[in-house]
């Protein structure tokens, strides 16, 4: 595996989701996401009313 895909970060960067500092973490298209952002992502049903607006920001990552 080489690439920038990965649960530990070299430096700290602000996550995409919730904009806190973070050192762990997925990168999509460039943007960081945090694990706890990420988990949030994959544990939220799409039964959720929360899941609407998660899913309306991941699309801004693939929108690009
Ligand atoms: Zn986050």
């Amino acid at each position: 595996m080489n690439g920038a895909e990965g649960y530990m970060l070299k430096e700290k960067l602000h996550c995409f989701m919730c904009n806190n500092l973070k050192d762990t973490g997925i990168i999509v298209n460039n943007h960081f996401i945090c694990i706890r952002c990420e988990r949030k992502i994959v544990n939220t049903s799409p039964n959720h009313q929360k899941y609407q607006s998660i899913k309306e920001k991941i699309k801004l990552l693939w929108a690009k």
